[in-house]
């Protein structure tokens, strides 16, 4: 293990502005953790360009190396349940947040946290998924839980270019569900045709002020947007049906009505990857190994190297990223 190694640290001056630097760094700037993972490959997330742009609060704890999760091999173990060599996945728990994180060589972390690669799966195709990915399934998981079925009609995917709306594109397509795609960049529509999609309709017809009801236009939603977005889509879900809500791309307000609630049965089901139970991750990454198309996931991934994981993280919050990105370390 170097002693020194590359990293990322966010650092806040006195008018409270995020600085963002790319510097060597030591254990010392790492918090404690049972586990030292030597970084194999990372990915950026929204989130990722939340943190490093300080455009909203993701970072509570200063200084703070960010990155949401990584993929990577255990260097050094006192947990029982890794030893050198192991192969492990981190989502969130605050890492990048509150828990130094992934954006260096050498992430120090809490073994309770770390996934086992699950078999099927390489460090490079977990962060092609990352955290956006496995979101995606840990929602079609939820409908599923509520009982929807493709017989009961289509699934409406918003923000549907982004990298949760990629991977609930391609997943809900290969379960053999018809997918309405909402998306701002209707010029994508032939590569959401391609994952998976079978209809197209511009996020504009979603993102105004919305009825208490409107007609009923699908079974269901994976919303990664929320907002006058998520609202209308509650209002369009028929009798019976489940929307599931991790985002907030468009808003965090939701101005909505109990309408599509009381009248029509809908229900509102959260999705939080960050705390998710250990047992539900296995079981989303187990199914991501059996039921996200390897060549569709291939089709939405750009790789980076790490030097260009800033420029990436802007990229992203100001929506001129497709899919899914995977960083190199280097
Ligand atoms: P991306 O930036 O990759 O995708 C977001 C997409 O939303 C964009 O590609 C765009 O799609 C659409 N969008 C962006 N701005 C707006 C807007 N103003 N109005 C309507 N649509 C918009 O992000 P991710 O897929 O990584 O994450 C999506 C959301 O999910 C984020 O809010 C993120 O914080 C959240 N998230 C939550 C998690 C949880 O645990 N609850 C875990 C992971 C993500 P298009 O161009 O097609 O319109």
């Amino acid at each position: 293990m170097k002693d020194r190694f590359n990293g990322i640290l966010l650092t806040r001056n006195e008018a409270k502005e995020t600085i963002v630097e790319r510097r060597e760094l030591g254990l010392d700037d790492l918090m404690d953790g049972d586990v030292i993972v030597e970084v194999e490959w990372t990915t950026v997330n929204y989130k990722d360009g939340l943190a490093i742009t300080g455009k909203s609060p993701v970072v509570r704890r200063w200084p703070m190396v960010p990155g949401i999760d990584c993929a990577g091999t255990v260097v050094e173990s006192s947990n029982a349940r890794f030893s050198p060599g192991d192969k492990v996945i981190l989502n969130g728990f605050g890492v990048g947040e509150t828990h130094t994180g992934a954006y260096a060589e050498y992430a120090r972390l809490n073994g309770d946290w770390l996934v086992k690669m699950p078999e099927g799966i390489d460090g490079r195709t977990a962060m092609a998924i990352g955290t956006a990915g496995y979101t995606a399934m840990l929602s079609v998981m939820a409908l599923e839980r509520h009982g929807l079925t493709p017989d009961r009609g289509p699934i409406v995917v918003t923000g549907a270019n982004g990298g949760v709306g990629t991977v609930a594109i391609a997943l809900l397509g290969k379960l053999g569900y018809a997918v309405i795609a909402s998306t701002g960049r209707p010029g994508e529509a032939d590569f959401l045709t391609s994952l998976g999609a079978s209809e197209i309709i511009h996020r504009d017809e979603l993102s105004g002020p919305a009825k208490p009801l409107n007609k009923e236009r699908w079974a269901g939603g994976i919303d990664a947007v929320g907002s006058h977005t998520l609202a209308n889509v509650l209002s369009m879900t028929s009798y019976g049906g489940a929307v599931t809500a991790c985002g907030l791309a468009q808003g965090m307000d939701l101005p909505a009505s109990v309408a599509p609630f009381i009248l029509r049965g809908v229900s509102l089901l959260g999705i939080d990857s960050v705390m998710a139970p250990l047992a539900l991750r296995q079981e989303a990454w187990a199914r991501l190994a059996r039921d996200l198309d390897p060549e569709k996931l291939e089709a939405i991934t750009s790789e980076i190297g790490f030097r260009d994981v800033i420029e990436a993280a802007r990229d992203i919050v100001d929506g001129r990223i497709r899919g899914r990105v995977v960083v190199k370390m280097e």
